[in-house]
């Protein structure tokens, strides 16, 4: 079959950071090779899963060929949270700057956001981090890549821009998007999603953001600290309602103190344009009503890609909302092909999709049985203050018949966070009742996301909670509220009889 020579690809707006951005990671005059006779592996998707099979992959001396249709570097680099975690730390300067008075700063006059600085430096970052996952690095690390839209053609044959790949195995590391939610005038109004709204130039006034979930909720809070009034319209009561509740009514709590307009229990029924504006009609608890805005962003909730991959000629079996099937070892029905990251994951993170990829390099192709329910896998959600968690919900555990002991260290105990002026938070721990088995964890912090690691470390080592009492953390750190539940357990330990004895072996001292 003939090599099909590639579309130019365009990242907007247009200039010289998303032209060096585009440059590496679907570069303009990229060649794609000669196919090999037979590859050990061929990759779908060159976002974090798929590069990190492939390089691993290659690394142990497979012949990989990795394709991608859009850009390398997938959604976390491109429109994920490269992106969003840079527009959220220019937020961030901003919220303090405007809150400085309480530490003794005043700032003259009132700060401004210049918006479209802000993101070219996002732009810029990108950039700068896009050679890592570049069409080229990965030709040096021994990867065949092939830039075109892969689909399967037969049993052990991939068709990408013309030309056919045979394999022994394959993975499919294709993503997921953001779900389209079907309300009436939405589409005609038009909306903008993760893979828009970061070549926005100008910030708009009124921006409504669809979805209370994690994506949705950190883009509202950027948006709204750099000058756009955001309304977070939300279809449950709760906003992050996965979450500990207690986490998420913190962040809740933050909104309504920077100006959100959150509109909860809100059921959206249509969308209208007129001119320039946007209204969007909604119902909450058996009232209608609406609101008008310059922009629409969608955040709810992440659809696998699933679709143009002639899946059922491989007997790969898939669902539309969970996305390709996979068992624990993360094969799919087709026993020479697996999934990982987002395409098969509950956990939509960059991380898992990682952790994910290396398991199934070992499993692929060095009959490992590496099991995905083994991982111990953390997240957070980067609003301020963050949420960070590890292991089971209180509700998880309780499902799997499970009691709990629960030890928890509010923010306003800890030194460190009330010098921080940072008193909103707290570390939460989950234990096997009476034991200090750590069974999960939930951090409401400004770094939450930082303060989590240590957890995850002792539920990977198996170090219970009264072992992380004898960790010494530096003070004034705000990490020893960690350490500080794990006293509280230790106190837990000193029964009456422990006491008892204890008393008599120091009376006996003075005696
Ligand atoms: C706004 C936002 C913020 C986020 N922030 C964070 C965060 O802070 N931390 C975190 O851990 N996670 C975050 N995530 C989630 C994270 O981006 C994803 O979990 C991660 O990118 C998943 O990687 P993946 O490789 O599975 O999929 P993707 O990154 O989606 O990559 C899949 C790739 O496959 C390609 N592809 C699809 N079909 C084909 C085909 N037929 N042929 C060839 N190529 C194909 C796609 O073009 C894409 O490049 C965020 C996501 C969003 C949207």
């Amino acid at each position: 079959m003939m090599n099909v020579p590639l579309a130019p690809l365009l990242v907007k707006p247009v200039d010289a950071h998303n032209a060096r951005l585009v440059s590496y990671v679907h570069p303009p005059d990229w060649q794609n090779p000669t196919p090999a006779l037979c590859y050990n592996l061929v990759v779908i998707g060159a976002g974090t899963a798929g590069l990190v099979t492939a390089a691993g992959a290659a690394g142990l001396g497979a012949k990989v060929a990795l394709v991608e249709k859009h850009l390398l570097g997938g959604d976390c680099l491109n429109v994920g949270c490269v992106p969003s975690k840079a527009i959220i730390r220019s937020g961030r300067a901003v919220f303090d700057a405007k809150e400085a008075g309480p530490f003794g700063v005043r700032l003259g006059s009132p700060v401004q956001v210049d918006f479209p600085a802000v993101m070219e430096r996002m732009r810029k970052l990108r950039a700068d981090l896009s050679p890592h996952d570049s069409a080229e690095r990965f030709a040096k690390l021994g990867v065949d890549v092939f830039l075109g839209e892969a689909r399967f053609a037969g049993p052990d044959t991939v068709e990408v821009a013309g030309q056919t790949l045979r394999f022994k195995r394959a993975v499919i590391a294709t993503g997921a998007r953001a779900v389209d939610p079907p309300v009436p005038g939405l589409t005609e109004a038009g909306y903008l999603t993760n893979e828009t709204v970061f070549n926005l130039t100008q910030c708009p006034a009124r921006l409504a953001v669809i979805g209370g979930g994690p994506i949705g909720c950190e883009l509202t809070q950027a948006f709204q600290r750099l000058g756009s009034q955001v309304s977070l319209l939300h279809k449950n009561a709760h906003l992050l309602d996965r979450e500990d509740m207690e986490a998420a009514a913190l962040v809740q709590k933050a909104f309504i103190r920077e100006g959100i307009a959150l509109r909860l229990d809100a059921t959206i029924t249509r969308v209208e344009r007129n001119r320039s504006e946007k209204i969007i009609w909604y119902e909450s608890q058996g009232k209608g009503a609406s609101v008008v805005v310059d922009e629409i962003l969608i955040g709810t909730g992440r659809a696998p890609n699933v679709e143009g991959l002639n899946l059922e000629t491989v007997g790969v079996q898939y669902d539309r909302s969970k996305g390709i099937l996979v068992n624990d070892c993360l094969q799919t029905t087709n026993p020479g092909i697996y999934g990982v990251g987002d395409v098969c994951l509950d956990w939509k993170f960059t991380h898992a999709a990682d952790f994910s990829a290396r398991l199934v390099i070992q499993n692929a192709l060095f009959l490992g049985r590496k099991k995905a329910s083994a991982l111990t896998m953390p997240w957070c959600t980067y609003t301020d203050p963050e949420i960070a968690h590890v292991g089971l919900y209180e509700r998880d555990a309780r499902e799997r018949g499970m009691e709990v002991d629960t030890y928890v260290r509010e923010f306003k105990e800890v030194d460190r966070a009330v010098l921080d002026g940072e008193e909103d938070g707290f570390v939460k721990f989950h234990v096997r009742k009476g034991h200090d088995e750590i069974l999960g964890a939930t951090i409401v912090a400004r770094h939450a996301g930082e303060m989590i690691s240590e957890i995850s470390v002792a539920m990977a080592a198996r170090l219970g909670l009264g072992r992380l009492a004898s960790v010494i953390h530096p003070y004034p750190t705000q990490a020893e509220a960690i350490r500080q539940c794990g006293d509280a357990y230790n106190r837990t330990r000193l029964t009456p009889t422990v006491r008892k004895w204890m008393g008599r072996w120091l009376a006996w001292q003075r005696s």
